[in-house]
């Protein structure tokens, strides 16, 4: 009898693909084996989801697998189910699933060699050498981290915020010398540790409670109130157990000082997962959790699907992130991912945010989170006060109105910091000439170009197309360009004109584009010096700014009335991260928010009741509606050469479904709020209903439909489950 394995292949197609496993291969086929097979004229790398796979093609009409690539499944069970499980939620192909679960090295038949990472520990003769000089003081803090820790790997003082060029004199001069691979020994019980307040102290008793089991809690607790104190805490127990954790932090929220409070508590515990390793050293991670040699994996997205030995606790700290969801191809939301594997486990999922999203808060709601609330900042801070600025009729300076620019005249006096926030980078937004009217728009997008005045460039921020930046208007050759609006290099340098005397730094994607350049930069903040911060949403994230007793706010009246029902929700999220960044226990915090419409009832609740009575309206406006969270939605986008060919597919897949009824409907097709983008018209169907199983019909039936239709070869179409836009 001939025998059939099932394997999940990388390609668009939504299913599995049958192989022949000749006994040449010597092995017996096991779910979750990487094996190498032809698919069409190529050589793929794919994973086996079934063996004795019953087949109905006669045996010589069927490709055979090439080469077994692994002794044991890469992927365990758990794994593979969670993958297949993924796809039909997701309604996306399995095997582009699965392969997006394995690290990049595994996804090629031939792999890297590991090697094994040096650890450096402070040299034994130190004593013995001349002191540093006392100009030398990242070399000095350097020393100092690495003598608290015992040993460090190169990546690891890296991860922290040293380059080579502090590590390397090091070295050479004999202050340190190699190290063997720290062994966790149970030293992090000894460690010190802050005396929990009461409301910290309940929620760790609450989730320590319920270790062993699945549960689903929400940790809401303001920036600074001691959320990671207590996801740190809730670990120890979770390790003590034996257990592993896994803890999810946003894209940029990974901070040297958060990696090294990690480190610092469990030394010889932690791996990481994030964008800025190299492919090898995301394998060797990924390796040490899987293997239980390190039992704290703290990482970013994908960090969700990491095989554990024995994962006990899972936390996802900023739940409210759109990190968290993946924007392109397979649009899973690592949040939601983790909830799923917590259930797989039977181990607690712990959500932390300040802001949290609404769906938490309605899950709490319902009764199927339990909400742990810390009201208090840790160390006593209070929180800052908020206060509306009208600018309506009021002139601005670059965008920045009076009273903005005389509160950071009285912060700086005072000797403390100002943060200056614009949720947009470049000098303008707008590039338009005086004379004639012509706009500076993107070819590909529907689109302004964004000036970049420092490198004399226009910009566009969708596409990344660019042009240099005209001195003359390319329609009448006049003179009188002008630049519409502020973007945060505009604030920059007009800050630098009111303020000679204080630094201004800009933090944002241009400014820290360069490795370790966000470290520098926050280093010189967190000199406790005065100086201006001026950044976008990369301010709201992960750092806190001790100093800083000033946050103003240029714009956020974008965001509160966007076409999507969700915009609210993101700009008040983003408003009360930033206005977090300020204050501590012995500095109170303001922040100055500029409004064409200061009597917005949301911004009205935000700054007068804070983020929870405001999170609480936007909820009942959402059940007036019948909106997510109350209600599930989808989206199915298609773009193509033409508006007409995106439309036309979209119109016939429609028409091929049943009508929508009462219990889900069906709206579109509709042009993407922007319709062309890089060059490529979208346009969307969003689909929505009272429960998941009727939603999930319909996608089903979308899909089959969707796959049989003819398309014009240009069309590209895919299913977004749970949008976070339009
Ligand atoms: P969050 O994660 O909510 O921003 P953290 O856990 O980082 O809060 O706590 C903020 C600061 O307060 C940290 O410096 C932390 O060490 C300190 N801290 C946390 N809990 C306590 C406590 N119970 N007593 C004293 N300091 C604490
Ligand atoms: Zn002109
Ligand atoms: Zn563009």
């Amino acid at each position: 009898m001939p025998r059939f394995v099932t394997v999940a292949v990388p390609c668009p197609l939504r299913r599995g693909f049958d192989y022949l496993w000749a006994d040449s291969l010597g092995k017996e086929p096991a779910i979750g084996m990487r094996v190498s097979i032809p698919f069409g004229p190529r050589r793929l790398v794919g994973v086996i989801i079934a063996t004795d796979s019953s087949n109905d093609i006669p045996s010589n009409k069927m490709k055979a697998v090439l080469r077994v690539l692994d002794e044991k499944p890469t992927l365990p069970l758990d794994l593979v189910q969670l993958g297949q499980w993924a796809a039909d939620y997701y309604h996306h192909p399995v095997g582009d699933c699965i392969q997006q679960m394995l690290p990049v090295t595994l996804r090629k038949a031939e792999q890297a060699k590991e090697k094994p990472a040096q650890y450096w520990q402070c040299s034994q003769d130190i004593k013995q050498l001349p002191p540093l000089s006392a100009r030398a003081h990242q070399q000095r803090s350097l020393l100092a981290v690495i003598q608290q820790s015992g040993q460090l790997s190169r990546r690891q003082i890296k991860d922290l915020g040293y380059s080579n060029n502090i590590l390397n004199p090091l070295i050479n001069g004999g202050y340190l010398s190699k190290a063997n691979a720290p062994v966790a020994d149970g030293s992090y019980m000894h460690v010190d540790k802050p005396v929990l307040n009461s409301e910290q102290d309940a929620a760790v008793t609450a989730i320590s409670a319920r270790l062993g089991h699945f549960d689903r809690f929400l940790l809401d607790g303001v920036t600074g109130s001691g959320k990671t104190e207590v996801y740190l805490r809730a670990i120890e127990y979770c390790l003590a157990r034996g257990e592993q954790a896994l803890v999810l932090i946003p894209e940029i929220g990974l901070t040297p000082q958060t990696l090294q409070r990690f480190e610092q508590r469990f030394p010889g515990c932690v791996s990481t997962l994030h964008s800025g390793l190299s492919d090898g050293e995301r394998f060797q991670n990924w390796r040490k959790i899987e293997s239980a040699e390190h039992q704290i994996l703290l990482g970013t997205r994908s960090a969700v699907f990491t095989p554990f030995n024995n994962l006990g606790l899972i936390v996802v700290d900023e739940e409210h992130d759109a990190s968290y969801k993946q924007q392109d191809g397979w649009r899973y939301s690592a949040r939601d991912i983790a909830v799923k594997r917590g259930s797989d486990h039977n181990c607690p999922v712990v959500l932390g945010s300040a802001t949290p999203s609404l769906d938490s808060l309605h899950n709490v709601a319902q009764n199927r989170y339990q909400l742990l609330e810390l009201r208090e900042r840790a160390g006593g801070a209070s929180a800052p006060a908020i206060r509306l600025l009208d600018i309506r009729n009021e002139s601005l300076d670059e965008g920045l109105s009076k009273s903005l620019l005389d509160a950071t005249t009285r912060t700086i006096a005072a000797g403390n910091q100002a943060l200056i926030f614009l949720n947009r980078r470049g000098f303008s937004p707008q590039l338009q000439c005086h004379s004639c009217g012509w706009l500076a728009n993107c070819k590909a997008c529907d689109a302004k170009m964004t000036v970049h005045f420092g490198r004399r460039e226009l910009r566009c921020h969708h596409c990344d197309a660019s042009d240099t930046l005209p001195t003359i208007c390319p329609q009448c050759h006049h003179h009188q360009l002008i630049y519409q609006g502020p973007g945060t290099e505009r604030l920059e340098l007009s800050l630098k004109r009111h303020f000679p005397e204080v630094p201004v730094i800009r933090i944002d994607r241009d400014t820290t584009s360069a490795k370790g350049s966000m470290q520098s930069l926050v280093d010189d903040i967190r000199t406790g010096k005065p100086c201006i911060l001026v950044g976008t949403q990369m301010l709201a994230k992960g750092h806190h700014f001790p100093d800083v007793t000033l946050v103003g706010i240029v714009d956020i009246d974008g965001g509160l009335f966007s076409a999507d029902f969700r915009g609210p929700e993101r700009s008040g999220q983003l408003l009360v991260q930033v206005a977090g960044r300020a204050g501590r226990a012995d500095k109170l915090g303001t922040v100055y928010i500029q409004t064409h419409c200061p009597e917005h009832p949301a911004l009205q609740a935000l700054v007068n009741d804070g983020y929870q009575p405001f999170a609480r309206q936007l909820l009942a406006e959402r059940q007036l509606f019948s909106l997510p969270p109350i209600s599930f939605s989808a989206v199915i986008r298609a773009d193509a050469t033409s508006l007409e060919g995106a439309e036309a597919f979209l119109e016939r897949l429609r028409a091929s479904l049943a009508p929508g009824d009462t219990s889900w409907s069906i709206v579109g097709p509709l042009p993407a709020p922007m319709t062309r983008k890089a060059g490529r018209f979208r346009a969307a169907l969003i689909l929505q209903a009272e429960r998941r199983s009727v939603l999930h019909r319909q996608l089903h039936t979308a899909c089959h439909i969707g796959d049989q239709l003819s398309k014009p070869q240009n069309l590209r179409w895919s299913v977004d489950v749970d949008p976070i836009d339009l």
